[in-house]
């Protein structure tokens, strides 16, 4: 006889989990009382300890075939400033994710990652540098702020979590149905209740993506990494822009704010005399022209894989200037927070929403 399958409860949004309760023949309220252990308690395990009110006999059906699936810590690294922690976390199969718990301007915010490596390639980006080797489940996407959130709680800080951004590990919409399915689990308000507003889903671009987020009206806020204006300059530093060029980029882009009423956060990635000169920064205002619109400018973090340099302090001001007098575009300057401890890849880049 086949061992039976082992469910991952973190896979399962609380509709999908209810009718999982009901395949076993067990009440839906007891659904309900797992989900408040897994998301109000952040409970580790469902035995008896963890989870007392749940039935001997819900616990002996989940024992034989479900459980939540912790993400061991395989490593945890700490900014010298003391604002972000980087986690190294393992999957069931032994592969490692990053997770980074941030702070910011008072906020605490978990940067989750969607894909074990990145098959789109980016050539300043170390996890481009790695390599595609698979897609994450929702229940692994789930994990990582629930592992955020439980290490806030063992902190004893008086904060829950409440922002989450999809700027780790990956290419989010190369991950779609499961990237939607866990920002369905982590929205659940009878959970960990992040709102859709606190959500930031950092794109490279990929454009059927962004059109069926435009379709769907999802509500959370979009990123989308631009970092140059023209199609040869992007296409140099992110080769799936290739596939989707500039052009079709920025009809969906327009697409996808008409259709939520929402502007979209740019993101530009400053290295040194790549895309950092006054033509650049009225480049991207040009681009940008009319559209509802944030830049938030990256400074380079360097990576093994690319000799690129991140441009100065007063060239990223000065970038940011010439957006906002000449085109009247917001931006923000990243900053480089966490860079002591090579967190995310200088992935780090906090939308201010
Ligand atoms: N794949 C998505 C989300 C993850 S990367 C995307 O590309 O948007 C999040 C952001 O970090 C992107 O804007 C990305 O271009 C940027 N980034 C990646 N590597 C970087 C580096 N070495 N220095 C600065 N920013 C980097
Ligand atoms: Fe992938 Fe984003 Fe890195 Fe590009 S920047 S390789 S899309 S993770």
């Amino acid at each position: 006889m086949n061992p039976p399958v082992r469910l991952n409860l973190y896979d399962f949004t609380r509709e999908e989990l209810r009718a999982q309760f009901v395949r076993w023949d067990f009440s839906p309220v007891h659904a309900e009382r797992l989900w408040n252990y897994l998301y109000l308690q952040l409970a580790e395990s469902c035995d008896a300890t963890a989870m007392p009110e749940l039935p001997e006999k819900v616990r002996a059906r989940l024992a034989a075939g479900g459980k939540p699936d912790v993400l061991p810590t395989a490593l945890a690294t700490d900014s010298s400033d003391g604002f972000t922690r980087k986690y190294l976390l393992s999957l069931a199969d032994g592969e490692r994710i990053e997770t980074v718990l941030m702070r910011f301007n008072g906020r605490v915010t978990a940067c989750i990652s969607s894909q074990v490596g990145c098959a789109m390639g980016c050539v300043f980006c170390a996890t481009g540098q790695m390599g595609y080797t698979r897609h994450l489940t929702p229940g692994e996407i789930v994990a990582q702020a629930v592992h955020v959130a439980r290490a806030l709680r063992s902190a004893g800080e008086p904060h829950r979590l409440r922002n989450v951004v999809l700027m780790g590990m990956g290419e989010p919409l190369h991950n779609y149905d499961a990237v939607m399915s866990a920002i369905d689990i982590l929205r659940d308000s009878a959970g960990l209740a992040i709102a859709a507003e606190r959500i930031t889903l950092s794109t490279v671009g990929v454009v059927p993506g962004i059109l069926r987020l435009a379709a769907e009206k999802r509500p959370l806020h979009l990123a989308v990494s631009l970092h140059a204006a023209t199609q040869a300059e992007r296409a140099a530093l992110v080769p799936a822009a290739r596939k989707w060029p500039l052009d079709e980029l920025m009809a969906a882009c327009r697409t996808y704010s008409e259709a939520t009423g929402r502007r979209i956060f740019y993101e530009w990635t400053l290295i040194e005399g790549k895309n950092d000169t006054p033509e650049h920064a009225r480049a991207v205002g040009n681009l940008l022209r009319g559209l509802p619109a944030q830049v938030n400018l990256i400074p380079l973090n360097p990576t093994s894989g690319y000799a690129g340099a991140p441009t100065h302090n007063e060239a990223a001001k000065a970038f940011q200037r010439i957006l906002a007098a000449e085109f009247s575009l917001p931006s923000t300057v990243r900053q480089r927070r966490g860079i002591d401890i090579g967190a995310g890849c200088g992935q780090l880049a906090v939308a201010n929403a």
